[in-house]
């Protein structure tokens, strides 16, 4: 498997591992964009948004709740912060295993570039 999050999760590739259960991992990214940039990342490789299937709600609910409450332990949960998938080229995916970046501490602009 050539998959760079797959090798994180197998422990292959060190990360900054800020959260872990059975399903997910969530580390800092390596070139953050604001000063919280977390990624959550599900164990399950999956190349990008539009595979998801019903099977998948709620592993997808799960990362929301775990991006929240990576949000709150940090205190962005009240001035706020920002949670996004890419998919596919003209957004910018460059890792095709999904991940939601966690983004906070400092405004951010909409609409995003
Ligand atoms: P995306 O462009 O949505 O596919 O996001 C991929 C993200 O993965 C980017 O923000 C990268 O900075 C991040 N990234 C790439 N390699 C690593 C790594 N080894 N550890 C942590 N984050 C990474
Ligand atoms: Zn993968």
């Amino acid at each position: 498997m050539s998959c760079l999050f797959c090798k994180i999760v197998a422990g292959e590739i060190p990360a900054s591992k800020v959260y872990e259960d059975d399903r997910l991992i969530a580390f800092n990214d390596i070139n953050p964009q604001a000063p919280m940039h977390v990624l959550v990342v599900p164990k399950q490789h999956i190349p990008t948004l539009n595979d998801l299937s019903a099977a998948d709600d709620e592993l997808v609910g799960a990362m929301a709740r775990a991006a929240a409450t990576i949000a709150k332990d940090r205190g962005f949960d009240g001035p706020g912060y920002r949670t996004v998938f890419n998919c596919n080229a003209q957004a910018g995916q460059t890792v095709f295993h999904i991940h939601l970046h966690v983004l906070g501490g400092r405004v951010m602009t909409w609409p995003p570039g």
